[in-house]
């Protein structure tokens, strides 16, 4: 009878190289021949504010199916694979591995709904290893097995991307990578259910990472086909070493899903809080937008920063007395600031009134007026009349910002930021046929075997 397995590992890099969805990769070609995979790899990005993670805070999942004994092989190819490329020569790689037979616990689900949002200790992790089909391998430190949880308890039931990622030669790691720019316009061009591929507003390239990491790129879109043919029509002007289609929460949001009040904030937590601008928006040195906003509980500033680029200008337009909902991750408190949200996204619930105060006409030479002393009232320096009565009128001044969601732009969105190509997009109810997983992860593997 087949069963079951879940797998997830993360921690397994460091910044000098080296990715978690590489190994996974790796893992997937040793594997693919002796099991059936129920779904595509998964690459879970968890809370992305919490402080040790090397890059992206991303962990990946995958999900076989399969005789006892074949799984049983796959486990050790696993921890071996993790234990031979994992980094651990670097303190700050602590791999976890974790695995669940069949179904998976209602806890873990609970948890990993958590780690998008929260900061979770490795004991309150550990604490799963008591539930019978679960196992969980520490590596260093073992902090990874929050990571490994949290993506094996995430099937994305909820709204998912794909991505499709190619890696580099060995050799090539730590280079610049080599591409035609033009290949990617026309990539972006002819698949219209990819997405974030080029921020036209800055010019940039997004699909090409920057590190010494060996993805070479990464698309992404709203199913396999369409990010594959976006693949086809890029010009890589590097030798490939392998290609893998993941199924991910990137893009969705997962980790505003928390409101709170200001004083229940704790650094590091992936926050929503409604309140209302109480010390106006005003540029700090580095370009830097700060502002504050209270609620019955409290007072926290909110900083949106120089690489956000205009989001900082539209939010300069925000007044004292506006209703805001920022949504943004907890900076501690430091030697020169306060406990302050980084904001990612802010939507404007509500809008002052702004005003100014003129001066009223004279009413027989039309000539503005002037004052004629503090309780004095008007008088026209034309006729000389005097108007004791009259009063300032007021004028409304337009806002610049309206009643809407305000977010950076594409090239300083976060791996789980929703970029507005995909407001009206949720693929929570799409189906994942196990045939077509199965094709179209041959199809990428087979690239290896071709090369
Ligand atoms: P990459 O994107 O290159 O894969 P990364 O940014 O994912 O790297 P890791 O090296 O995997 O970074 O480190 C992230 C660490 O944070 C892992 O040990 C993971 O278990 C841990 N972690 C993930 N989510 C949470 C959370 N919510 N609370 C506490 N620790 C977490």
């Amino acid at each position: 009878m087949k069963k079951e397995l879940h797998i997830a590992f993360d921690d397994t890099d460091s910044l000098k190289g080296s990715c978690t969805t590489h190994l996974a990769t790796l893992i997937v070609h040793e594997i693919f021949d002796q099991v059936d995979f129920i779904d595509f790899p998964n690459l879970i990005r968890l809370n992305p504010n919490i402080p040790h993670k090397t890059r992206g805070n991303g962990a990946v999942a995958i999900r076989i199916e399969g005789d006892n004994s074949d799984l049983a092989v796959v486990r050790e190819v696993v921890i071996k694979t993790v234990k031979k490329m994992a980094r651990l020569e670097d303190e700050n790689t602590n791999p976890g591995i974790a695995f669940v037979s069949n179904a998976i616990p209602k806890e873990v689900k609970h948890f990993s709904k958590r780690a998008m949002w929260d900061v979770i200790s490795i004991p309150e992790a550990e604490e799963f290893n008591s539930l019978t089909n679960v196992d969980l391998i520490k590596l260093g430190n073992g902090r990874g097995i929050i990571g490994a949880l949290g993506a094996i308890g995430n099937p994305l039931e909820d709204d998912f991307t794909y991505e499709h990622l190619s890696y580099r030669l060995p050799e090539n790691f730590g280079t610049k990578r080599m591409i035609d720019r033009e290949s990617i316009l026309v990539a972006d061009e002819g698949t219209p259910l990819t997405f974030s591929n080029v921020d036209y507003e800055y010019n940039s390239v997004m699909i090409t990472p920057r590190g010494a990491d060996p993805v070479f790129s990464g698309i992404r879109g709203e199913t396999p086909e369409e990010v594959m043919k976006a693949w086809s029509l890029v010009k890589p002007l590097e030798e490939i070493a392998m290609l893998m289609v993941y199924r991910t929460n990137q893009h969705t949001n997962q980790h505003f899903i928390k409101d709170f009040v200001i004083e229940q904030l704790k650094p590091h937590q992936s926050a929503i809080v409604q309140g209302v601008v109480s010390k106006a928006p005003h540029y700090i040195e580095g370009s830097h937008l700060i502002f504050s906003i209270k609620d019955d509980t409290g007072v926290i500033d909110c900083a949106a920063y120089e690489p956000t680029k205009r989001f900082r200008g539209e939010l300069s337009n925000l007044v004292i007395g506006d209703t805001i909902t920022v949504f943004g991750g907890i900076r501690p408190k430091g030697e020169n600031h306060p406990m302050t949200i980084n904001v990612e996204r802010l939507k404007v619930d509500f809008l002052v009134k702004t005003v100014s105060y003129e001066n009223p006409f004279c009413d027989n030479c039309n000539a503005r007026l002037k004052s004629a002393g503090k309780n004095k009232g008007f008088k026209c320096q034309k006729c000389s009349t005097v108007y004791r009565d009259k009063k300032q009128i007021e004028k409304e001044i337009p806002r610049n910002i309206s009643l809407k969601e305000y977010l950076p732009p594409i090239i300083a969105h976060r791996h789980l930021t929703k970029p507005i190509e995909r407001k009206n997009q949720n693929n929570k109810n799409k189906q994942i046929r196990n045939s077509e997983v199965k094709r179209i992860m041959k199809l990428l593997l087979d690239f290896r075997n071709e090369s």
